[in-house]
């Protein structure tokens, strides 16, 4: 397409500018296309009326022509002239969600052009309650048809930024508004059916509507995988609102996504896979490996759903081969943002409950006397082995009356091997509330026993050197001189090489990360 100046103009929602509205609303007037902010999303404006005009949006987006666009209105009486058979329950719907993330649909006059409604006897009509938006609409004349102002297939704009990255040099004018409340796109209701049907989950939800006009059909295909039945909104047919890496949906309770995603990440980690992980505040501390974004609270979807698409198009700009997302709540506008999250994904799975199986330990604790040499020693060599899982690692004491930094030698002994035990200090072992993903593993045997007798609750307590399957001693070397110490490493080593051994000859699913990577 032909590159042409886009002019950007910055407004105040609060303190609108009315020459740059003027401005906009004669480029709209002459047929030109201007983007500006709505309360859901970036639209891409035309004048509604005008064939000609239509065509520029499907040009500019590169969106198939047949998939209709939203009649934008800023006067409900504005509806009559574009819609025909209105049904009755429309003045209810209008005044409770009008103006608002709501767009109706109705059979079509003889006004709007088959270039608008993408060759349908239907309509599509929303009124905005974006101030700019309003005030846009009336200055170009009252029809403004627009859809998402970004190019077809990308996730949809929030911010001008967005817009200007999609489609500055195609468009005439890009209007700033600032970032959008909602953040995902309007409720499409089908007025002609009845009861209506909701076509595309949003703000406004089924509860809400069966409030005011009793109960809503809902279209089948909004949240299942892709079939071979047809969606009613043309345009939820496409893999719609996707980054460009591969998007996967974890789905589980929420313990289980946690511990499958960290699985997946770590598996990426080790292949050098560059990956993005869509979490919660709530979630967000538990990711060590990959790029990982906080989408919102838990407490709050409407959180989630301001901020998806802006964090799509982040893992876009940092290049991520795959994104792998949490489940969210179906609640209020919680379904609309798992519907654009399964189209994000074009419906790829993945079920927690099938990765988390496949790892038996995640943590593996080991005990000595006092947590100040042999312990912390085998904890940081297990650490520097070579992992097909991950697991977190420490150590702890039979007896520890208060925390100490590491033995000297031990420190010296480990230094010389180019490692560190610096920022360990000792602590006691509590095998309270020990899980049954855990493994204890004792140095000497007569502490084992003694952990078995003491703590009838823990599945998983051996000895080292039983659980790795190697008969070798540990000398005790303390007190001893610093060579006793270097011997205790090595012994260590051989040990720690066995043990990493056996935890990766149980580790399952390696072939399982192709498919998921
Ligand atoms: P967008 O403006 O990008 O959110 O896209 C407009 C959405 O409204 C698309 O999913 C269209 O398929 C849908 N839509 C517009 N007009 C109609 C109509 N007459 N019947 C059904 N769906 C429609
Ligand atoms: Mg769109």
């Amino acid at each position: 397409m032909k590159f042409m100046e886009t002019i950007i103009k910055k407004i105040d929602k609060n303190n609108i500018e009315g020459n740059t509205i003027r401005e906009a609303g004669e480029i709209l007037k002459n047929g030109g296309l201007v983007a500006f902010p709505t309360e859901t999303v970036y639209g891409l404006g035309a004048n509604a009326l005008d064939e000609e005009a239509a065509g520029k949006t499907y040009a500019a987006k590169g969106r198939p022509s047949d998939n209709p666009l939203i009649v934008h209105i800023c006067d409900y009486e504005d509806l009559r002239r574009i819609a025909v058979n209105i049904p009755p329950e429309t003045d209810a719907l209008a005044a409770h969600f009008w103006p608002g993330p709501l767009t109706m649909i109705f059979q079509k006059s003889d006004e709007v052009p088959y270039g608008t409604t993408g060759g349908l006897d239907t309509v599509a009509v929303r009124m905005p309650s974006d101030p700019v938006a309003l005030a846009l609409i009336r200055a170009a004349g009252g029809f403004v048809s627009a859809p998402s102002a970004n190019t077809s297939g990308r996730p949809s704009p929030t911010t001008a930024g967005h817009v200007i990255h999609d489609l500055e040099g195609k468009i005439d004018m890009i209007i700033d508004g600032g970032a959008v409340d909602i953040g995902v796109e309007s409720t499409i209701l089908d007025m002609t059916v009845s009861p209506p049907m909701i076509l595309r989950p949003g703000a406004v939800t089924a509860e809400m509507f069966a409030e005011v006009i009793g109960p809503v059909d809902i279209d089948r295909t909004i949240l299942n995988a892709e079939s071979n039945i047809r969606p009613k909104a043309p345009g939820m047919k496409y893999r719609h609102y996707a980054p460009r890496a591969r998007m996967m949906i974890v789905q589980g309770d929420i313990r289980d996504e946690i511990l499958a995603i960290r699985q997946l990440a770590y598996a990426a980690h080790r292949r050098k896979k560059k990956i993005g992980i869509i979490a919660t505040s709530e979630t967000l501390p538990f990711y060590k490996y990959g790029i990982v974004k906080n989408v919102g609270t838990r407490e709050n979807e409407k959180t989630i759903a301001r901020n998806l698409y802006r964090v799509l198009r982040e893992f876009d700009q940092e290049d991520v081969e795959v994104i792998y997302s949490e489940s969210f709540a179906m609640t209020g506008i919680g379904k609309a943002v798992m519907n654009r999250l399964e189209k994000a994904a074009g419906h790829q799975r993945i079920d927690a409950a099938e990765i988390v199986k496949l790892q038996q330990y995640r943590r593996i604790i080991f005990v000595s006397g006092t947590d100040s040499a042999r312990g912390p020693i085998a904890a940081e060599l297990l650490r520097h082995q070579d992992l097909l899982q991950e697991y977190v690692v420490d150590s702890r004491g039979m007896v520890v009356l208060f925390p100490e930094p590491v033995n000297q030698k031990a420190e010296a002994v480990m230094r010389s091997a180019g490692m560190t035990m610096e920022n360990h200090f000792s602590q006691q072992f509590d095998g309270e509330s020990i899980p049954d993903d855990t493994l204890v593993l004792a140095l000497e045997e007569g502490q084992k026993v003694k952990l078995r007798a003491e703590y009838e609750n823990i599945k998983n307590i051996f000895t080292l050197n039983e659980f790795a399957q190697d008969s070798l001693e540990i000398p005790n070397p303390y007190g001893k001189p610093l060579a006793a110490y270097g011997e205790c490493l090595e012994a260590l080593r051989k040990l720690t090489g066995a043990l990493a051994e056996k935890l990766n000859s149980m580790a399952e699913g390696e072939e399982l990360w192709e498919k998921y990577m």
